[in-house]
């Protein structure tokens, strides 16, 4: 728990952990927690302190079902130019493949 740990907001929010979804895709025999809390953590990009929210945990764990393992790494600015770079990626790909192949190319590929 290195580098997490609860706001010291008092007025945070709390939300009920659903205990159906929770860990679903786990197959885990983890207990559950009883509330998720807003937790505040140091992005391991820009060491920015960010905040996870009771709210988008409740949807990563339950709506998205991942792994209760997972954790936030990275603050939003992080994660947009992350996301940012891999739409660039995929638009580059797919340039690529739309590309007409050259003459010479058959020569250079295998199989
Ligand atoms: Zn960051």
């Amino acid at each position: 728990m290195r580098n997490r740990k609860r706001t010291k907001n008092k007025a945070e929010t709390r939300i009920v952990v659903d205990k159906e979804k929770w860990g679903v895709n786990d197959n885990t025999y983890a207990i559950p927690p009883d509330f998720y809390y807003d937790v505040e953590y140091e992005c391991s990009d820009c060491s920015e302190r960010s905040v996870w929210t009771a709210l988008q945990q409740k949807h990563w764990y339950e709506e998205l079902g991942k792994t209760i393992n997972s954790f936030a790494k990275r603050c939003q600015i992080c994660r947009a130019r992350i996301n940012a770079d891999k739409e660039d990626q995929k638009r580059h790909m797919v340039e690529m493949a739309n590309k007409p192949e050259h003459p010479n190319e058959k020569f250079f590929k295998k199989g």
